[in-house]
């Protein structure tokens, strides 16, 4: 068994037909290693006795500026490079990235893709599906506890995920996807793989790539799977005993600083579930059930409210019920998005946030809850701010446009939460104030560090 049976998703059926190459359309799961649906093309070529070819088609993504541009290409080039080390060839092309891949699939016997569960990835595969001259075969190999497996169902919260999960994480976890071999080199195959397009890598970026350009991101990290497994090599021998007590600090680096390379599937995430078990020691419960339940929670929210895990209308019932009773309430500070996006407000706790967003491509996981809760509470409609919320984290964020993103904004207005005390503004949606990081940790040390 090359993948285990429930990661597999038929979106076209049909026996193989004759063709020169097995398509892997590569899209969500950027990587060369540890990646189950590249081991599936795999062997699916080398039963086929068929070169394998993997392309990948670079598309405009909504809120995709330059700078996620540039990461996705730096590793690519990585990618890129172990694959035809392999014996496969690589093509990377532009364009609208279903109408790519189903031209190439005239040539194919057979296609496989990755999976991706926000609105665009879906729609991609599903017009891929409908126009494929060849079966197309869907891998979902990058969720620990496959997503479909998990749950058949919106789930209300952690609580409800983690019954359904949690005795099934080992498991999966402990599965290396086996390496492979290939029986037909793709040398030979007459297809341009558009190698000038990854010669960005490290460069500036030329003016036609899509995207826009955004202010200097001068503190992000490097790309690519090696850079991913580099700093979670480090965060094991270094961090992970102290994951539970320094998480929770933004003035400490205690985190795995993973959601970057998880986002564009630089990394699996069974690789690192497996590692950490592996290890085992104080702060592994704690990690894996970020990496598993908060994480597939969010998968869930994406795969299971297609239509409007970004949207208003999303919400929960009693949290939209409460916050648009509590809409008329005096607010004590009124921003525009522009503010916001300019890190022009009263609170230097909130503006040092919104400067590591702008800078570092991301925000700390505790500073992130009390980012999302103050633009609730100072903007005049929780409507607007919810799209301000999510504008500025897609915009910004390296990890950003990601089902992560999505169910953490719609955090801060009451999804996968209670209902609890009422007060102005919030109604009773989860409230957070400034005296409450100062608990935590030294708020001013964080304010000072991103001033
Ligand atoms: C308003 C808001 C916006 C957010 N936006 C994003 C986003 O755009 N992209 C993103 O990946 N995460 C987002 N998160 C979730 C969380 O903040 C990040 O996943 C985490 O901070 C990433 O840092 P890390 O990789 O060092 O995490 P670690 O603590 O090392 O955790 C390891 C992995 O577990 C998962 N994880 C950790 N915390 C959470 C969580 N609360 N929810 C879901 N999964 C989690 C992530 O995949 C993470 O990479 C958001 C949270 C909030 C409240």
């Amino acid at each position: 068994m090359i993948v285990e049976p429930e990661r597999l998703s038929v979106l076209k059926p049909g026996p193989p037909g004759r063709g020169d190459f097995v398509l892997y359309w590569m899209q969500h799961a950027q990587r060369a290693r540890e990646n189950p649906a590249l081991e599936y093309a795999a062997s699916e070529a080398a039963r086929l006795r068929l070169p394998l070819a993997v392309l990948f088609v670079l598309a405009p993504y909504p809120s995709a500026t330059a700078v996620h541009y540039r990461f996705l290409l730096g590793g690519l080039a990585e990618t890129a490079r172990a694959l035809e080390a392999r014996g496969a060839r690589f093509i990377l092309r532009r364009g609208e990235s279903p109408k790519v891949a189903a031209e190439l699939s005239r040539r194919a016997a057979l296609a496989v893709c990755d999976a991706g569960w926000t609105r665009p990835e879906l729609a991609w595969r599903r017009e891929f599906a409908e126009r494929s001259a060849c079966p197309v075969i869907r891998v979902d190999g990058d969720a620990v506890v496959p997503v479909e497996a998990a749950s058949d169902k919106l789930e209300w919260s952690a609580f409800t995920l983690r019954r359904k999960i949690e005795g099934a994480v080992p498991a999966y976890a402990a599965r290396i996807p086996p390496v492979v071999e290939l029986r037909r080199d793709a040398r030979g195959l007459d297809l341009d793989g558009g190698a000038e397009l990854l010669r960005t890598e490290g460069g500036p970026l030329r003016p036609e790539y899509p995207g826009d350009r955004v202010p200097e991101q001068t503190a992000l990290p490097p790309p690519g799977e090696e850079a991913a497994r580099t700093r979670f090599d480090t965060f094991l021998n270094t961090g992970l005993d102290r994951y539970d007590a320094d998480r929770n600090d933004p003035t400490l680096d205690g985190t795995s600083g993973m959601s970057p390379y998880l986002h564009f599937g630089q990394v699996s995430p069974v690789l690192l579930a497996r590692k950490v078990l592996e290890r085992g020691g104080a702060g592994a419960a704690s990690f894996i059930e970020q990496l598993t339940v908060r994480r597939e929670l969010s998968l869930n929210l994406v795969r299971f409210l297609p239509d409007a895990y970004d949207r208003w209308e999303g919400l929960p019932d009693w949290a939209r019920r409460t916050l648009r009773d509590a809409a008329g309430d005096k607010r004590d500070y009124l921003y525009s998005r522009s503010d916001f996006e300019a890190a022009r407000t009263h609170d230097p706790y909130w503006n040092a946030a919104q400067n590591q967003l702008v800078r570092s491509g991301s925000i700390h996981n505790y500073m992130r809850m009390y980012w999302g809760k103050k633009i609730l509470e100072w903007s005049a409609d929780p409507r607007e701010a919810y799209g301000t919320a999510l504008y500025l984290n897609d915009r910004y964020a390296l990890d950003g446009r990601d089902p992560n993103g999505y169910a953490g904004v719609a955090w801060c207005f009451g999804r996968h939460d209670r209902p609890w005390a009422g007060r102005a503004v919030f109604g009773t949606v989860r409230y957070m104030n400034a005296a409450g990081l100062r608990r935590k940790f030294d708020a001013d040390v964080y304010a000072k560090a991103w001033a």
